[in-house]
């Protein structure tokens, strides 16, 4: 595994850990690298600048080692949510009632997604309605 500390357009930072270099590459032209704060592609590795501490030597920096595994699960995470975001028609408030409607066939299928209530959610089991939670990424604590 090899770290990056990458960057979107936005400046948000954030790091990716990829079995190698030429993975990193083929994930990044796939458009898979993607921004966990913003969700863009546009990223970039970022430059490390070199450790050079023009203050008293005590100034602070923020490091953290990801778990690898937790880091691979975010990122499908994520390709998921952007690949239902991209396709699928927002519907808002109205997923219930939308999904409802599909699954009894009284419009054509298609890929839907927004929000509903506990109780919604709960009547849409019991009609046997397909559905499956949207994966929510939150954003990295800074
Ligand atoms: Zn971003």
């Amino acid at each position: 595994m090899i770290h990056y500390s990458l960057v979107c357009d936005k400046s948000h930072k954030f790091d990716g850990w990829f079995s190698n270099a030429a993975a990193y590459d083929a994930q990044k032209l796939r458009g898979l690298v993607t921004c966990p704060i913003c969700l863009t592609t546009a990223v970039d590795k970022a430059i490390m600048a070199p450790a050079v501490n023009r203050t008293d030597g005590t100034e602070k920096v923020s490091l953290s080692i990801g778990h690898p595994q937790h880091q691979q699960l975010r990122e499908a995470m994520l390709a998921l949510r952007n690949k239902v975001t991209s396709e699928a028609d927002y519907v808002g408030d109205r997923f219930a009632e939308e999904a409802r409607k599909i699954h009894f066939k009284e419009v054509d299928a298609r890929g839907i997604y927004g929000e509903a209530t506990k109780e919604e959610v709960a009547a849409l089991v019991e009609d046997g309605v397909d559905f499956m939670p949207l994966p929510s990424v939150k954003e990295e604590h800074n």
